[in-house]
């Protein structure tokens, strides 16, 4: 892996990064198929991650996690994308959930959840959006209501991620007074047992077959109050935009090496395919093209690493890291479609990678905050 500005990797993170490998080519790439029929993983894998030491690296080992930095992260991450691998959405569980715990969570909380997220026993998900509330976050309805030792929980959620699987969710609700309080808060709910709590149909997408995404509804489901992460009510919406920077940072992380992979797998296309009676790639567009991918890619992957040093030592704003989602997800589908179109009409076919890698890139502009929310976000400072 290219490493443009001397990230401290270490041979501990190249032992991690073999481990990971074999994870992800050996034990999920080869099912990926079978997986997006079902549309979900299956829960065993979850369990195989953790006895190999995958799950929550970064999470302190007192917590039964890794105790590792970023790079541990960053290092799975190039490995699932590289393998080509949707799910299981490692990442999500790994740099999206488990840190809101392990940042803001009780003793308690960071005592019960964080083992069990480590060895796969609990699998997480954290729940934002709603059919009316997407990228307008404070404007959900469900509702956490403070009956007694008790919160009662009202509402519904959508297109969350793991949502099937989850056994964990952080979720947004509301605890302040209705109608129109603005306070958000956030709650590790469990799944087990949870009466009143139902999920819905497995949603069809358009690409990321085999990661579950759900539904989910809270219809008087009762939690006790210890289930408010951190314990003080209101703090739900600062969490959320703090962990959104790692969240952002991650998904550039994946854009760029799903870019590198790309190109990979189109120049060998492209060295092999004859057309006119020479090579596809011997004609001045498929090169000029592959040239301009290749700039672009350098140019984000110096970015990229950048954003990763200044995360590691605490300094990567929002503004910073809207800027690398934004603009790495736009050039991901960019480059992605070049790549299709270099392949001729075997790109849209779905036995060729790059078919499906079109398909599952098209949610990354969306998601994670959508890049017109990043553009917002980066024009308010300037
Ligand atoms: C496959 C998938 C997985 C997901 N996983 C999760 C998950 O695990 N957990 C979770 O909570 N959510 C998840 N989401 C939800 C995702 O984060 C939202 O879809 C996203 O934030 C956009 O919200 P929305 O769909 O309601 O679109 P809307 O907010 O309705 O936006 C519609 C359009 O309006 C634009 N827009 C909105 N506001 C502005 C503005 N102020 N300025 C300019 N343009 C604007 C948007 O950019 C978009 O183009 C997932 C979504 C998908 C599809």
């Amino acid at each position: 892996m290219s490493d443009a500005i001397g990230l401290p990797y270490t041979e501990e993170h190249e032992m991690f990064r073999r481990t990971a490998r074999r994870f992800f080519t050996s034990e999920c790439a080869p099912h990926q198929g079978d997986w997006a029929e079902a549309g979900q993983v299956p829960r065993g894998i979850w369990n195989r991650a953790g006895e190999l030491g995958l799950l929550c690296p970064t999470i302190p080992a007192e917590y039964s996690g890794g105790g590792g930095d970023t790079l541990y992260s960053i290092v799975l991450m190039e490995e699932q994308v590289r393998a080509g691998v949707v799910a299981p959405m490692l990442s999500l569980h790994n740099d999206v959930v488990a840190p809101y715990v392990a940042c803001y969570g009780t003793e308690q909380q960071k005592a019960t959840l964080l083992p069990r997220m480590a060895t796969g026993e609990m699998v997480g998900a954290i729940g934002m959006t709603e059919p009316g509330a997407g990228s307008d976050l404070q404007a959900i309805g469900t509702r956490a209501r403070r009956d007694g030792d008790e919160y009662v929980i009202n509402g519904q959620k959508t297109f969350i991620s793991h949502g099937h699987m989850a056994d964990v969710i952080v979720l947004a609700a509301k605890t302040g007074p209705a109608p129109d309080d603005r306070k958000i808060s956030l709650i590790l709910f469990e799944t087990a047992g949870a009466v009143g709590f139902r999920r819905g149909r497995h949603l069809e997408k358009l690409g990321q077959h085999s990661a579950d995404t759900a539904e989910l509804f809270f219809d008087d489901v009762r939690v006790p109050v210890s289930a408010l992460l951190g314990g003080t009510e209101g703090r739900g919406f600062g969490q959320l935009m703090d962990r959104l920077v790692e969240e952002r940072l991650m998904t550039g992380v994946g854009a760029v090496v799903f870019i590198e992979r790309a190109l990979e797998l189109t120049i060998e296309y492209v060295k092999q395919r004859k057309a006119f009676g020479q090579r596809v790639i011997d004609f001045q567009n498929s090169r000029f093209k592959l040239a301009e991918a290749s700039t672009e890619a350098t140019v984000l992957r110096v970015f990229l690493d950048r954003c990763i040093r200044d995360f590691m030592n605490g300094q990567l704003d929002a503004q910073t890291a809207a800027m690398l989602k934004w603009w790495s997800t736009e050039q991901q589908c960019a480059i992605v479609d070049e790549c299709v179109q270099l392949h001729g009409g075997y790109g849209y076919m779905l036995d060729y990678p790059i078919a499906n890698m079109w398909l599952d890139a098209r949610i990354s502009k969306i998601y994670g905050g959508s890049n017109e929310i990043m553009k917002e976000i980066i024009a308010r400072t300037l």
